[in-house]
């Protein structure tokens, strides 16, 4: 069962943060993984790491006094943050959308500011862990989630456990080569062929550009510069070049979730992120999401296209927090039940 629909308040709090390029956001949730109390705050990177952590235990007190709180309930807090990074070592390496916080050791800092043990994670796993907790994959014991945005990023979560990798780089699945051809496209990374020059929104752009420039007729031509969103409306009005625009989105990500099936045998994958096509709220993000389905089970061995669920994800883009949160819910409980078993054994 979804902890946060037993309906009972938790006085164990932990707070979770999500460091993202614009901002911030912060959040308290609790034992159950109900949001209690959340808020965002302009990252204002120039400023440099410390600000921002600063700013972000500042504001957690605040929103435990508003909501008549005391900071003794915050058990332990959880930190997401763009990669590259190191987990073990807690140091955010080289960001590209935070050039002031290279080579920083955000968790020691965060942890010595909040008085707290911190756990350190990937934004993208912790949106993947927030799901798995309370989201769209909350009944199942192993999870991928796909966002779609700039780039594609996402997580990968079985048993608990976060896929990090032995060097902090694990489950970069925007990064999964579906094109060997020569005339491969090349990803934000510089190598060919992989998923995020795919489906990303970014590529779902420039697809679209190179189609409207090549003269093809779509009532897009009026656009400068189509975002995925007038994409979309031209596709749910049923211009046929924007149709299959996304349906090939479709398609190339559908490459991706077949490659991981088949690794993983995941309980359920999950399709998050800003470029949704709607979701499961309107007819094209439903066709979007049926041709995903579809294309799987004809790609996977039968065993995993009979029971793989596909869906789009539950949270939105309070997902971070909520994940980091619950990561640092995980290691809380975790530590004490390695105390009580050291204890009772001497
Ligand atoms: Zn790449």
């Amino acid at each position: 069962m979804n902890p946060a629909d037993s309906g009972e308040k938790s006085e164990h709090l932990f707070v979770g943060i999500d460091v993202g390029g614009t901002n911030v956001k912060v959040g308290v949730v609790d034992d159950n993984g109900r949001v209690v109390a959340d808020t965002s705050f302009p990252t204002e990177q120039q400023k440099g790491p410390e600000f921002a952590i600063e700013l972000a235990c500042s504001t957690v007190r605040e929103l435990l006094l508003q909501h008549e709180l005391d900071y003794s309930q915050v058990l332990r807090l959880g930190l997401g943050t763009p990669g590259p990074m190191d987990i073990p070592a807690g140091l955010i390496l080289t960001p590209s959308n935070l050039p002031g916080w290279r080579n920083f050791p955000v968790r020691q800092t965060l942890a010595q500011a909040a008085d707290r043990p911190v756990t350190f994670c990937n934004d993208a796993a912790a949106a993947a862990f927030g799901e798995y907790w309370v989201g769209g994959g909350s009944d199942f014991s192993s999870l991928v989630l796909f966002t779609l945005g700039t780039g594609v990023g996402g997580g990968i979560i079985v048993d608990d456990v976060s896929i990090d990798g032995a060097h902090s780089h694990g489950a970069e699945i925007g990064h999964m080569r579906i094109d060997s051809s020569d005339s491969a496209r090349i990803c934000s990374c510089g190598m060919p062929g992989h998923l995020e020059a795919y489906a990303s929104a970014t590529a779902v752009m420039l697809r679209t550009h190179e189609r409207l420039a090549a003269g093809e007729e779509s009532i897009l031509q009026d656009q400068q510069s189509p975002t995925p969103l007038m994409i979309a409306n031209a596709a749910s009005s049923g211009d046929a070049m924007a149709i299959e625009i996304v349906m090939e989105t479709a398609d190339y990500l559908s490459d991706g979730i077949a490659c991981l099936a088949h690794v993983i045998d995941p309980g359920v994958v999950l399709i998050g992120g800003a470029m949704n096509f709607g979701g499961s709220d309107n007819d094209l993000g439903r066709t979007f999401l049926d041709r995903i389905k579809t294309n799987v089970r004809r790609d996977t061995f039968t065993m995993i296209a009979e029971n793989l669920t596909i869906d789009f994800a539950h949270l939105g883009s309070g997902a971070g927090f909520v994940g980091a949160a619950g990561l640092a819910r995980r290691d809380y409980w975790r530590s004490r039940k390695n105390t009580s078993s050291t204890t009772q054994l001497s």
